[in-house]
């Protein structure tokens, strides 16, 4: 399912919506070149799970954690991991935690990601403006069918 946005603040519209349906252990992977808009999504769904902090990128610190919402956040990037530093990482713990994973650039490590997921694919068009993106859902299993379904379908 995909859609068009013209605004930092609609890409943020849909991380925050999404944020109402999903429960612990859920992971999100946010796919899409720099400046996409993967940080301005997840910005948008800290802030529908009620996270008063600041969402920064977690590029150099590979894993940020926000325990003040609805729900903890576990907000990773994977840019400079190798496929099969999960473990290292304890990426399984987080998966199977108490938390939502959001992950962006997933295409890194995407050996060792679980069978469902919401994968979320940010693309721009400069033809078509400089803030003009598409915004891609491809849910993997039946509760990220179900969030879509009812999230955005009806929208
Ligand atoms: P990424 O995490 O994919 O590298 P960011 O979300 O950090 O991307 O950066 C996106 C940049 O593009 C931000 O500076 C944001 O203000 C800008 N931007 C402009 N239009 C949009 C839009 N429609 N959606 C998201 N970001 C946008
Ligand atoms: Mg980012």
């Amino acid at each position: 399912m995909k859609f068009n946005v013209n605004t930092p603040e609609e890409t943020m519209s849909y991380g925050k919506k999404i944020a109402n349906y999903l429960k612990p252990k859920d992971v999100i992977l946010l796919d899409g070149d720099l400046g996409a808009g993967k940080t301005t999504f997840t910005k948008g769904l800290a802030e529908g799970l009620g996270i008063k902090r600041n969402i920064k990128s977690p590029t150099f610190t590979i894993i940020r954690e926000y325990q003040d919402g609805r729900l903890p956040l576990y907000h990773m990037d994977a840019y400079r991991l190798d496929d099969g530093s999960g473990d290292e990482l304890g990426l399984e713990e987080y998966f199977n935690g108490d938390g939502i994973n959001v992950i962006e650039w997933s295409n890194f490590i995407e050996n060792e990601l679980p069978s469902d997921y919401l994968k979320i694919i940010f693309k721009r068009d400069d033809s078509k403006g400089d803030n003009y993106r598409t915004i891609d859902f491809h849910p993997k299993g039946e509760h990220f069918n179900k969030i879509i379904k009812e999230s955005y379908l009806e929208k």
